[in-house]
């Protein structure tokens, strides 16, 4: 059913503890940690707890919660004190998607250009 936590999925693991992560937010819905790989100063992932599989699926399967992963976005560029940051969703693995768990890249705390590679 959508939604439901995958066996074979990181970051289900993750919201399940199963795998540690440095958690920077926690709401009822969502979790926020900081990418094991980071791309920038700030790198943060922020995931619904809930499993969908990219971004577009989230919004058309569970809107309230996109919302409230984007909502999270910016209470993580707030904590880390950024003025600037990007927002990416990856879709697809031509895009750079590896793991498919909808999440939010948040970046920051360096110059960023545009448009992206
Ligand atoms: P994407 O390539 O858009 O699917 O993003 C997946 C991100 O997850 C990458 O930036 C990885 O560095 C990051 N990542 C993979 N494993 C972990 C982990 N165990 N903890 C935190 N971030 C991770
Ligand atoms: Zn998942």
């Amino acid at each position: 059913m959508a939604g439901e936590a995958q066996d074979d999925c990181l970051f289900c693991k993750i919201v399940a503890g199963q795998i540690p992560a440095t958690v920077v937010r926690e709401t009822a819905t969502t979790v926020a940690f900081r990418d094991i790989n980071p791309k920038a100063p700030v790198h943060v992932l922020v995931i619904p707890k809930a499993h969908y599989p990219d971004a577009a699926s989230l919004a058309e399967g569970a809107p309230g919660l996109a919302a409230d992963v984007l909502r999270e976005t910016r209470a993580v560029a707030d904590e880390e004190k950024l003025e600037s940051y990007r927002t990416v969703f990856n879709t697809g693995a031509g895009a750079g998607q590896t793991v498919f768990h909808a999440h939010a890249h948040v970046l920051g705390g360096r110059g960023l250009q545009w448009p992206p590679g």
